[in-house]
């Protein structure tokens, strides 16, 4: 019998929640610490997600928590219009030194979702200020997740973030997502599927590359069931966006600081796009933070009018707020003096065996990785999604770990500090739930 919560759960409406199945079993976390949380009746949680794919440097950072008193204690806000203060300008010279070559300013907002829209109006004045206003068109992938923002639903490709908000942005197309059945059980990056990033030709055919200002996508996809890129697959949008001056975005809200061995996807791949949106690691999920880092052209074509004119007409009270940067200032901190990038790079052969050592048991239909990611796709029973949430649910209350379910996809994406022994826990509690409720 798990204890009572410790507070009533009637009136916070909570967000992407089955909020009435949730209220009859509540699941409270109330402390946490490196890479465990603790439950409401005190049991000990295995980290297995990073929070929210946000604490890549694991919980209760002292430095942080040191960083953001200090800050509030000095300057608790500022105002970011025609106003500056040294945290959000230290800050973005810091990530600018992580971003790949090119991507040399950053505009801060507040969340993923923020990022998202910011970059794609960046991609409208952008087309605008250069003197292409016929560029108006987006394009982004089926399955594909960029926030809940108007821009971030109708660009991103999931069909239940859309259904319920009929007015969405127009002109928007969607290349197919890469989940291939012929790719199952691929270690890292599957060798199929890189053909498919030639549909850009077909929608740009289609509407004439003349009217399309950006493309957006995960470089890998995590909310829409982890997708690892094709080999190959993100060089092709690359070579296809830049043969007819399209705009290239990375959402980067996942797999920047370190998620996949480097700080940024981009730089692993080695492919530069124009922008790259992220929120999340940039401070360990400590407070509220997002960036868009943007190309030195794009930056380059708002600075051409008279000095005295506002460049962009966009920005939020919050926009490279003071505590907020000096969370991203000592996450940085932690990220570059233990080497977190480089240590999720070299764990990614231990994490991919693994994993993979759950190929054999029943109901696993695919296991896909990359970096310190991780997903265990179960065969749906008769309603999809129900599988995957007894396994989550399993895992909760009898193995001990957080592990996140995307319909019947199990996701893994635990801190970067995870060491081999708890990486070992880790997959040995999804296999006890696995075998036990799927
Ligand atoms: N883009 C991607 C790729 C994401 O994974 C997320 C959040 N999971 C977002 C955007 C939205 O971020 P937020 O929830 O901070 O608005």
């Amino acid at each position: 019998m798990v204890a009572q919560p410790p507070v009533s759960t009637d009136s916070f409406w909570m967000p992407f929640t089955a909020n009435r199945q949730y209220k009859a079993e509540p699941r409270m976390l109330v402390a946490a610490e490196g890479m465990w949380y603790q439950r409401h009746d005190g049991t000990r949680i295995l980290d297995g997600t990073a929070g929210l794919w946000c604490t890549n440097a694991g919980h209760g950072r002292a430095a942080i928590t040191r960083a953001v008193s200090e800050q509030i204690h000095t300057m608790d806000y500022a105002p970011p219009f025609q106003m500056g203060h040294p945290p959000a300008f230290e800050l973005a010279q810091r990530l600018v030194g992580h971003t790949p070559e090119g991507l040399n300013q950053v505009f801060f907002t507040n969340s993923g979702s923020e990022s998202a829209d910011t970059a794609l109006k960046i991609a409208l004045a952008y087309q605008r200020a250069r003197g292409q206003h016929q560029r108006t068109r987006l394009i982004g992938r089926d399955k594909g997740y960029h926030g809940v923002g108007f821009g971030g639903i109708s660009v991103g490709g999931m069909g239940n973030n859309r259904r319920a908000f009929p007015v969405q942005l127009p002109g928007v197309d969607h290349l197919p997502h890469t989940l291939l059945p012929e790719a199952a059980f691929s270690r890292g990056m599957p060798e199929q599927g890189a053909h498919l990033a030639d549909a850009l030709e077909d929608i740009l055919a289609l509407h004439g590359p003349e009217n399309v200002a950006a493309v957006m996508v995960e470089p890998m996809a995590g909310s829409g069931g982890v997708i690892i890129p094709p080999r190959g697959y993100l060089q092709r949008l690359r070579e296809i966006t830049l043969k007819h001056d399209i705009l290239l975005i990375f959402d980067e809200v996942i797999t920047g600081f370190g998620r996949v061995g480097e700080a940024f996807a981009a730089n692993r791949l080695g492919v530069t796009p124009d922008m790259i949106t992220a929120a999340k690691g940039l401070t360990n999920g400590a407070i509220p933070m997002g960036a868009v880092f943007v190309s030195d052209t794009i930056h380059e074509a708002f600075m051409q009018g008279p000095e005295e004119a506002i460049e962009l007409f966009h920005g939020y009270t919050y926009s490279g707020h003071p505590v907020a940067a000096a969370a991203g200032l000592a996450s940085l901190d932690i990220y570059e003096q233990e080497d977190l990038f480089q240590r999720a790079l070299e764990l990614e052969a231990y994490w991919e065996d693994a994993l993979h050592s759950l190929r054999d048991l029943p109901n696993v239909k695919d296991i896909r990785n990359m970096g310190l990611v991780g997903a265990v796709e179960l065969e749906a029973d008769d309603k999809p999604g129900a599988r995957g949430y007894r396994v989550y649910r399993h895992c909760f209350w009898e193995s001990n770990a957080l592990v996140r379910c995307s319909v019947d996809t199990i996701a893994l994406s635990p801190p970067l500090i995870i060491s081999q022994d708890e990486i070992d826990q880790l997959v040995a509690a999804l296999k006890k739930s696995i075998l036990a409720a799927a």
